[in-house]
C-alpha cells in the first residue's frame, strides 16, 4: 500500500480565529482602505514591541526600505553601506534614493553583515549603514552604532527576518535611527503583504507619513512641496496584523522550539553547517538555514532535488548582491569579491521552517535529509 503524504512545505502563514474576527469587523463597518482605527492600533502596538515610539505601515517591506531611505537625507553620489548576502530590495532603496550602494561580506557563521568590514569601507560620501538582520539572527549592533556614531552615519535596520529577536536583551527594530519590517505572508508576524517603518523621531515619523500618502499638503490638500508614493497600507491587512501581534511571543517560541529540534538531530551530521546563536543574540530562527560543508559529497542543488523528489520542500540561499546580473549591467561592484557571502549563497538551503510544522513533519525532513546525504 502507497500512502500518499501530503508535501512538506517550506512556510505556511498561521491564521487564527482573531484575524478573522477583525477582517470581519473592517468588512461589516465598511473600513477598508487605509484609513481606519486597525492601522493606528498595528502602528502602536508592533513601534511599543520594538522599543520605538512612532510606527508607519506601509504596504510592503520593499516600499517600507524605500521610504526610510527616501526620508534619510541623501544627495545623489552619498553612499550606504549594507551586506552582499540580502534581499535585493535593500539595494534597490538605495538606487532609488539615487544613492550608491557599498558592500560588505558576511560573518561565516551568523551570516549577517560583518561589522569588522564596515569601517574600512566608510568614505567622505557615506551617510548611511544599513544592517540585516539575517534569518532571524541579529546583527553584532553594539561596535557598529559606535562606528556610526563617530563617522555621524545613520543606520537604518532592516529586521524583515527578525521580528522578536533580541540583541543584548534589546529587541531588533528598536537600535537604529529607522527600522524597516517586512509582514510579507511568510514572515513570523503577517498581513498577507505589508510593512513597516519605525522611528522615535517625531520629526521623521511625519515626513514618513507624507511620503507614504503621495505628500498631501497640509494646508491645501492638493498643492504639494514634496514628491511622495502611495505605499499606505489597507485597515482590512492591518486587521489581521493586530491579531498576528498579539500571538508573538506564541509564534517567536515555536521558531525556536522548531530551530532546537533541528539542531539537536542534525548536529549528528557532520556534511551540515547549523545555524548558531551568538551569546549576544536571541535568534528566531526565521528560516531554519543549512549549509553543506565542502567535503560534503553533495551540491546542494543535487541535495535539494533528492528533498524534493521525497515530498520535502527548500530554498536555496540569497545570492549575493555583486553577483546580480542586473546590478553588474549597471555597473556595479565590479571585480568584487564576498568569498563568505559567495560560499553561503551557493552551498546554503533551508529547511521546512512554518509555524504549522508539526513533530511528525519535522521527523521526516531529517529522516529524509539523513538518508539523502547517507
Ligand atoms: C522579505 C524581506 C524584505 C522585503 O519584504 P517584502 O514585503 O517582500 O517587500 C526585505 N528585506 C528582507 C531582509 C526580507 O527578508
Amino acid at each position: 500500500m502507497t500512502t500518499q503524504r501530503r508535501r512538506i512545505p517550506v512556510n505556511e502563514p498561521v491564521i487564527g480565529e482573531a484575524e478573522r474576527r477583525n477582517v470581519l469587523r473592517c468588512l461589516e463597518q465598511g473600513w477598508i482602505s487605509s484609513e481606519g482605527a486597525f492601522v493606528d492600533e498595528f502602528e502602536r502596538t508592533w513601534a511599543a514591541y520594538c522599543g520605538m515610539t512612532e510606527g508607519v505601515a506601509v504596504s510592503s517591506g520593499t516600499t517600507a526600505l524605500e521610504l526610510a531611505l527616501a526620508t534619510a537625507d541623501l544627495e545623489p553620489g552619498d553612499e550606504v553601506i549594507l551586506p552582499s548576502f540580502t534581499i535585493i530590495s535593500c539595494v534597490l532603496a538605495v538606487l532609488e534614493a539615487g544613492a550608491v550602494p557599498v558592500l560588505v561580506d558576511c560573518d561565516p557563521d551568523t551570516w549577517c553583515m560583518d561589522v569588522d568590514q564596515v569601517a574600512s569601507r566608510i568614505g567622505p560620501r557615506t551617510r548611511a549603514v544599513m544592517p540585516v538582520h539575517i534569518y532571524g539572527h541579529p546583527v553584532d549592533m553594539d561596535p557598529l552604532l559606535a562606528l556610526a556614531d563617530r563617522h555621524r552615519l545613520r543606520v537604518i535596520e532592516d529586521a524583515a527576518e527578525a521580528h522578536g529577536a533580541q540583541y543584548r536583551g534589546r529587541r531588533v527594530g528598536g537600535l537604529g535611527s529607522m527600522s524597516c519590517f517586512s509582514f510579507y505572508a511568510n514572515k513570523i508576524v503577517t498581513t498577507g503583504e505589508g510593512g513597516m517603518v519605525l522611528t522615535s523621531s517625531p520629526e521623521t515619523a511625519a515626513r514618513l507619513r507624507s511620503g507614504r500618502n503621495l505628500a498631501f499638503g497640509t494646508e491645501r490638500r492638493f498643492l504639494h512641496t514634496a514628491l511622495g508614493h502611495n505605499y499606505r497600507l489597507t485597515n482590512l491587512q492591518a486587521a489581521i496584523g493586530v491579531a498576528q501581534i498579539a500571538s508573538i511571543d506564541e509564534r517567536v517560541r515555536r521558531k525556536r522550539e522548531i530551530a532546537t529540534r533541528y539542531t539537536d538531530r542534525l548536529t549528528r551530521l557532520p556534511q551540515l553547517q547549523l545555524p548558531v546563536e551568538r551569546p549576544w543574540a536571541t535568534n528566531v530562527y526565521w528560516m531554519y538555514g543549512v549549509v553543506l560543508r565542502e567535503d560534503a559529497g553533495i551540491e546542494r542543488d543535487e541535495l535539494a532535488a533528492r528533498l524534493r523528489d521525497r515530498g520535502v520542500d527548500t530554498r536555496p540561499f540569497f545570492v549575493g548582491m555583486h553577483e546580480q546580473p542586473v546590478l553588474q549591467r549597471m555597473g556595479l561592484f565590479a571585480g568584487e569579491r564576498y568569498p563568505n557571502s559567495e560560499r553561503i549563497a551557493s552551498r546554503g538551503l533551508y529547511l521546512p521552517s512554518g509555524l504549522a510544522l508539526t513533530r511528525e513533519q519535522q521527523h521526516v525532513v531529517c529522516a529524509t535529509l539523513e538518508d539523502a546525504l547517507r
